[in-house]
């Protein structure tokens, strides 16, 4: 998504470790405009699918998911990385941050992923895909299928995708980046 990749090129920063930062746009200052157009990019590429709700996890995913939902009218739903005192029939699994460099339990109320739920998953970045692998974990729980997982940006260098495609999942995402090495982001053209 030329958009997107421009942005990128125009204000993201890298740092190192292979870390982007992009937020000036994405994660802290948000750009609306931006965000729209990604969720109605992703929506164009999910839209031979059947989808009932869109999930993910908190805190960047969420503006791109809430998007996404009302664009398409669908509930969204984000798994939450504490759980709260007043949530008690719950979903749990664990999830290893590798900008954080530490593991955390996430949890979904089994009120909101059932197995009548057909799932897009949305996060900003795919990076080792161990979110994803969170998500995919809770949805087997729950029974619920999923039936893509859209990301704003992949790190291809991390294989990330390699992790979700091995379940049978389908991958999309806007802008791959497909190195940060000497702290130069290249973007692939697509
Ligand atoms: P993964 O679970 O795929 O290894 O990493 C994805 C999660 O880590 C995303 O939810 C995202 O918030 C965070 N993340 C991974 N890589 C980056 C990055 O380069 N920059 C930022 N800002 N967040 C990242």
């Amino acid at each position: 998504m030329k958009l997107l990749r421009d942005r990128i090129l125009k204000d993201g920063k890298c740092y190192p470790g292979g870390i982007l930062k992009v937020d000036k746009f994405i994660n802290h200052q948000m750009d609306p405009n931006l965000m729209k157009a990604c969720a109605v990019e992703l929506i164009r590429r999910f839209a031979s699918t059947e989808v009932n709700k869109i999930l993910t996890i908190e805190a960047s995913g969420i503006a791109p998911a809430i998007m996404m939902g009302f664009l398409l009218d669908l509930p969204v739903v984000f798994a939450k990385k504490k759980k709260p005192s007043t949530m008690d029939d719950m979903l749990s699994t664990r999830v290893f941050s590798f900008t954080k460099q530490r593991e955390y339990h996430v949890v979904i109320s089994k009120e909101y992923l059932t197995p009548k739920d057909k799932v897009i998953f949305i996060d900003d970045f795919l990076a080792y895909g161990n979110a994803a692998k969170g998500i995919i974990d809770l949805c087997h729980q729950s029974g619920a299928e999923i039936v893509g997982m859209g990301f704003i940006i992949e790190k291809a260098f991390q294989r990330g995708r390699e992790v979700i495609e091995k379940q049978g999942i389908r991958v999309e995402s806007l802008a791959i980046v497909d190195s940060l090495d000497n702290c130069q982001i290249k973007l692939r053209n697509e």
